[in-house]
């Protein structure tokens, strides 16, 4: 709905072809499309065809009415295609943790997520921008993020112990580590070997 509102701004009239008799969008943008003069909504109804040629480009568009099957030409100069704000996720479900509409849930100003060394940018992770160039900037981000996390897991030694790059030794058996100023403090969380 958002889309056909701000296509208002350039198009003297804009007609919304829906497949269905009702839209999912929030009732405020439902409200703000149907109090709209400029919108007219098609219900029912799929674009089966986009007609046109290479001289006077988009003409019309082929119609299906979803109910009845029956199709119709219906003329207009330009077709633009909703494809939704649902982020493409469904695979990480179960595994990384996502707000109900799907978008990866990252933690403050990082880009990392509930598996460490998991890291997530771009759509999937931003619901606000959506926009190449910030999807770009967050790209960026996720991957100093995760090379920061590379260099602070801890190298296998022959010995059996873990080195990081700070100079905390993990001992062999990963329940101790011993700080660069030797204190030792618990491994709690379990490290993490590189192999060398
Ligand atoms: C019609 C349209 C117009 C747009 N216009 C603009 C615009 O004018 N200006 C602007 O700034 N932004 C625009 N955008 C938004 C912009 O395209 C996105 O914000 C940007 O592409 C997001 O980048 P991304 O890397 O996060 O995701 P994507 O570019 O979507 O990249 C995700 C990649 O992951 C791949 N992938 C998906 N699933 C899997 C899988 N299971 N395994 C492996 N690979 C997988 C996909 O094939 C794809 O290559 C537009 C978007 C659309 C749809």
């Amino acid at each position: 709905m958002e889309e056909a509102t701000f296509l208002t701004r350039y198009a003297r009239r804009v007609f919304v072809v829906h497949r269905r008799d009702k839209l999912r969008a929030s009732k405020i943008m439902q409200d703000k499309a149907f109090n709209n003069d400029k919108i007219e909504f098609i219900w029912n109804t799929d674009v089966a065809e986009i007609l046109g040629n290479p001289e006077q480009g988009v003409t019309g568009v082929r119609l299906k009415e979803t109910t009845t099957n029956q199709e119709r030409v219906f003329e207009c100069d330009g077709v633009f295609v909703a494809i939704g704000h649902k982020p493409n996720t469904d695979l990480f479900q179960g595994q990384l943790d996502m707000d109900a509409v799907g978008y990866l849930k990252t933690s403050g100003h990082s880009t990392a997520t509930n598996i460490p060394g998991v890291f997530a940018c771009g759509d999937v992770q931003d619901s606000v921008y959506r926009q190449a160039v910030t999807a770009a900037g967050t790209g960026c981000m996720a991957a100093i993020d995760a090379e920061r996390f590379l260099d602070h897991l801890p190298i296998a030694m022959p010995s059996g112990e873990g080195v990081t790059i700070e100079g905390e030794h993990i001992s062999p058996d990963h329940e101790a580590i011993i700080m660069p100023d030797g204190n030792i403090v618990p491994n709690k969380a379990g490290a993490v070997n590189r192999e060398p």
